[in-house]
């Protein structure tokens, strides 16, 4: 019962969309350009620039885990019929063995990469404590921490790349993509101030995720991400102590856990610290109002 008014003003929305604005900012949906986007927030920045002249689908659904993802044979052909492939571009598993296929198979699609530009932060960098919890041989030196877009600041670059591609794939209709980008660019501002805003006067600024994916939003915002785990590989007895020993270490009492990974590990170790776990979402569709939430959570526990 929750969902019908929030249902019935989306359906409301829509019609005033269409019964004001057919001819002027959207197509029928045959005639619009099919756009496919790896993960579901760069689907959100496809959705929000492309508006009415778009169709945009999405490889990894929601709860998918695009580490672990393999596309379906009709996600495969749907790229067929796409003009533009929006990829994450920073290593993301399914993508690099995605990427090869796509390319030869359809050697006529764009491939708009997300990332152009975004300064990519090595995995087990300052802002977690992989280093530490795990052994040096297990060292991944060189990969990089794929999880750039949680920066409101990398999702002004996200925003620019996108747009460009979409300008370049419909040069037709650029002037209404630079529009859009430009609207979504200033939102993204007001958020980033927002969430500066909300986080200053927390005192104890460190957060514990069981999944290191919010290392560019802890650079963002002045917090320090200790993670658990990487690459979704399962904690040795020994890897669970010593993440234990730090969380207590750092008087954390909250495990962030994300919906696409198992949380079996996870509470075992918010149950040592006498804590809870509670879930962070790094692959929302609703990149702004998801940003929101999450703040909210890690706000509440670090305090
Ligand atoms: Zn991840």
């Amino acid at each position: 019962m929750l969902f019908m008014p929030i249902r019935f003003v989306a359906v409301a929305l829509l019609l005033l969309f269409s019964l004001f604005c057919s001819g002027c900012t959207s197509k029928p949906a045959e005639k619009r350009l099919r756009v496919v986007a790896s993960i579901e927030p760069l689907a959100y920045f496809a959705q929000r620039i492309g508006g009415g002249y778009v169709t945009v689908s999405v490889m990894v659904p929601s709860g998918g885990n695009p580490h672990t993802y393999e596309p379906t044979p009709k996600q495969m052909s749907r790229l067929g019929a796409a003009k533009l492939f929006v990829k994450a571009g920073s290593g993301v598993e399914f993508e690099l063995d995605l990427m090869q296929k796509i390319v030869s198979m359809y050697p006529g699609l764009r491939i708009c990469d997300a990332s152009s530009g975004i300064q990519m932060q090595p995995a087990g960098h300052e802002n977690g404590v992989q280093g530490e919890v795990h052994d040096a041989e297990e060292h991944h030196h060189g990969r990089f921490d794929p999880h750039y877009w949680l920066s409101p600041q990398n999702a002004l670059v996200i925003a620019e790349n996108v747009k460009r591609s979409l300008a370049e794939a419909d040069p037709g209709h650029s002037a209404y993509y630079q529009a859009n980008a430009d609207r979504l660019k200033e939102e993204l501002r007001e958020l980033s101030s927002e969430l500066h805003v909300k986080l200053a006067q927390v005192v104890n600024r460190r957060f514990l995720v069981f999944h290191p994916a919010w290392g560019y939003y802890a650079s963002d915002f002045a917090l320090q991400q200790i993670a658990a785990e990487e690459e979704g590989k399962t904690l040795t007895p020994r890897q669970l102590e010593r993440v234990i020993q730090k969380a207590r270490a750092n008087r954390i009492r909250v495990v962030f856990v994300s919906p696409q990974f198992s949380t079996v590990q996870a509470e075992t170790i918010a149950r040592e610290i006498g804590g809870v776990t509670r879930p962070v979402d790094p692959l929302a569709f609703d990149y702004q109002e998801n940003l929101r939430r999450a703040t909210d959570a890690f706000k509440g526990g670090m305090q």
